[in-house]
């Protein structure tokens, strides 16, 4: 069995590899294992300075990692680029921040001396999808390496060569063998891996089906796991609203990665004074985006990155329309040849719809003309997801009020929701559970282990 690595813009084969033999997987787990042992000894200011060098390394061939990526899973290369050095980002964060955020703490007991140590796991295994090919494998490789565990990384079948670049810059930058590894495995070799003692914990980031098998195989090993699925992010504009602003991050945030963004704003729930005006300027901005050439610093959307996800997207949409949804910017999957699909906007959605109940991974707004903010809301948390949400209001106190009234993992008030070094990011309800980033991130795979001194 072959992995291919396709050019979703023009389906051309651009190279072929073969899936890993038991024996070499088994070698690879066993180089894991080994290499935790030492690594776990070694110490941050080592680690330090490794996390650093990986970073100069992305900074330095941001173009080349970009270019991968761009050519694997279709980003346009302005936004492949930032997403590289975002990646080095999280590297020095995490170079910088480590052994503050795992310090010993105290606790005040009757103890002579009695504290929490933060020790490190082992073996991680990450699951990874293709939408961010680097960032995704970045923000869980950093704090895990910087933390002493070693990571495993299954990336998704369609990214190959980005998830070989990966475990490459890592041992560029002098991580040794086993720190970080890429194992070319389909999705059935998973449980396998899950399995194995060796492998302490997962975490994945992908779609409800591939989060809720991974997390019953690892819930019968009794292994911690983090997950970060879907989201359909609700986006809320009230009636005082910067109306020009609130477009301009509608709109980015609903086509960043040609809509392929799991906190991308899906549902924007728009106050009736304002709608209607809301409505025109967002087709105008969308009318206004240029897909072409994807190294390009000019285009601004690609293809999506497989053609089966176009045609998966396109029968959601059909689906909407075909139960009342009505099609206010008309764009979609024109060519059933290719992956591109072009924005849209569909409004009168209404529940039972793939637009009301599902995630659509693409570049397709689904506006809801509501006429206050308690509808707003209503709406808003009516979703089996809750990963992130955005407010527009001038009020600001009103703002937080609503914000601590939406179910979801996060909510950004006049901005646009993203995924930060500094800030805790994850999900609830079928969005998943666990926190990526920040502090809380690096201690979710740890033993925080307890010590009395009596
Ligand atoms: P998947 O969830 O299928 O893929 C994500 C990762 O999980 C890949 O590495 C995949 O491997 C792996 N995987 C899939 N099924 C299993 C399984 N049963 N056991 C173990 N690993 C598994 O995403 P798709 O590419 O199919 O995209 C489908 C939908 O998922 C999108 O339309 C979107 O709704 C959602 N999605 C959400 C993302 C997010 O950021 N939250 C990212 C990507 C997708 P392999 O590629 O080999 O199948």
């Amino acid at each position: 069995m072959a992995i291919k690595s396709i050019n979703p813009a023009n389906n051309s084969v651009l190279k072929t590899y073969e899936y890993l033999t038991d024996a070499a997987l088994e070698k690879a787990l066993h180089q894991a294992d080994e290499t935790f042992r030492s690594w776990r000894q070694t110490s941050f200011a080592e680690r330090t300075q490794l996390m650093n060098k990986c970073a100069d390394l992305l900074e330095k061939d941001n173009r080349h990692y970009a270019e991968l990526m761009t050519l694997e899973m279709g980003k346009p290369i302005k936004q492949a680029t930032s997403e590289i050095n975002k990646c080095a980002a999280v590297c020095r964060y995490y170079a910088q921040h480590a052994e503050k955020f795992l310090q010993d703490e105290i606790m005040e007991t009757e103890a002579s001396r009695s504290f929490v140590s933060y020790e490190p796991l082992g073996a991680v295994l990450a699951v990874m999808p293709w939408n961010f090919p680097y960032w995704q494998v970045f923000r869980f490789a950093a704090p895990a390496l910087m933390a002493g565990n070693v990571g495993i990384l299954k990336h998704a079948s369609n990214v190959p060569q980005c998830a070989l670049a990966i475990e490459a810059v890592f041992r560029q930058a002098g991580f040794p063998e086993g720190a970080f590894t890429t194992l070319l495995i389909p999705s059935d070799k998973v449980e396998k891996v899950i399995q194995d003692e060796r492998i302490k914990a997962v975490t994945l980031t992908g779609s409800e089906g591939a989060g809720s098998s991974v997390a019953q195989v690892a819930g019968r090993e009794i292994k911690k796991t983090v997950l970060e699925l879907g989201g359909s992010d609700p986006f809320l504009v009230l009636a005082d609203a910067d109306l020009d602003k609130a477009v301009e991050t509608a709109v980015n945030s609903r086509l960043i990665n040609t809509g392929q963004s799991c906190i991308a704003a899906k549902r924007f729930m728009v106050v009736e004074p304002v709608a209607e005006t809301f409505l025109q300027k967002m087709k105008a901005l969308m009318e206004s985006k240029r897909t072409g050439d994807l190294m390009d610093e000019a285009c601004d959307y690609g293809p999506l990155a497989r053609r089966d996800l176009a045609e998966d997207l396109q029968k959601q949409v059909d689906e909407s329309v075909a139960k009342g949804a009505k099609i206010y910017l008309n764009g979609g999957h024109r060519n059933p040849g290719d992956a591109y699909f072009h924005p849209m906007i569909l409004t009168d959605i209404k529940p039972g719809m793939p637009a009301y109940e599902d995630e659509l991974f693409g570049p397709v707004a689904l506006v809801f003309v509501v006429k206050d903010e308690a509808e707003a809301i209503r709406i808003a948390n009516d979703h089996k997801y809750g990963l992130g949400a955005t407010i527009f209001t001038q009020d600001l106190n009103k703002g937080e009020k609503l914000a601590r009234q939406i179910e979801s993992g996060n909510v950004f008030i006049n901005a646009m929701v993203q995924s930060a070094p500094g800030i805790p990011f994850g999900g609830i309800k079928k969005s998943g559970y666990g926190r990526e980033l920040s502090y809380v991130g690096i201690r979710e795979f740890i033993n925080q282990k307890t010590i009395w001194i009596g």
